[in-house]
């Protein structure tokens, strides 16, 4: 089976210690008072995404801090990683937001069949082309990208080698949509559903 990795802060939640009223869970952690908002679409996608995937969660969050956003969520079924879990750099590159690296080869051997989503193209330093990047959320509930992403995964996930460019994937969702619309598709392994 393919492994789907999301990265949590940001990709599925936005987490605050500041009080909000658009909190959807609200959890005393380690003595701390931590406001969790839920990104539109991020139950969804767990959802349709564990029929196809072996999904995980790897977050550069404290492991209590994960785990207890997780299982706010309903997500104790996935296997979830922590900081600890992660490779921490010497120093921080251009386009790291934070010391840490994801080494997907941690978790399979296999990098045809496994794919990492995360806001911060920092974890994908390792593995460029197994990471899907996606925009930093914090808090728009107008935000639609985990429901286009959940388009392109289903196309994804028919390809014995998952490992591309993936950084253009809104815009190919978009065509890949068109193209469903107006006739068959071409050189996709399978069809979109
Ligand atoms: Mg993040």
């Amino acid at each position: 089976m393919k492994t789907l990795v999301f990265d949590l802060d940001e990709t599925l939640v936005f987490s605050s210690l500041e009080a909000t009223d658009d909190a959807d869970h609200v959890l005393s952690i380690a003595g701390q008072t931590v406001y969790v908002q839920v990104r539109p679409g991020a139950l969804a996608i767990a959802r349709t995404m564990r029929e196809l995937f072996a999904c995980r969660v790897w977050s550069t969050g404290q492991p209590i801090y994960v785990e207890a956003v997780c299982a706010a969520m309903g997500l104790e079924w996935m296997e979830i990683w922590g900081r600890d879990r992660c490779r921490r750099l010497d120093a921080i590159p251009e386009n790291h937001f934070e010391p840490y690296d994801k080494p997907l080869h941690l978790i399979s051997q296999d990098l045809a069949k496994i794919v990492i989503v995360d806001n911060a193209p920092g974890a994908f330093n390792c593995n460029p082309e197994n990471g899907i990047p996606i925009n930093t959320w914090r808090g728009d509930p107008e935000d639609r990208q985990l429901f286009h992403l959940t388009y392109y995964l289903r196309w994804l996930h028919h390809l014995p080698d998952m490992r591309r460019d993936h950084r253009a994937w809104p815009q190919e969702t978009v065509i890949l949509r068109n193209e469903r619309r107006c006739g068959p598709l071409k050189n996709t392994g399978g069809g979109l559903s």
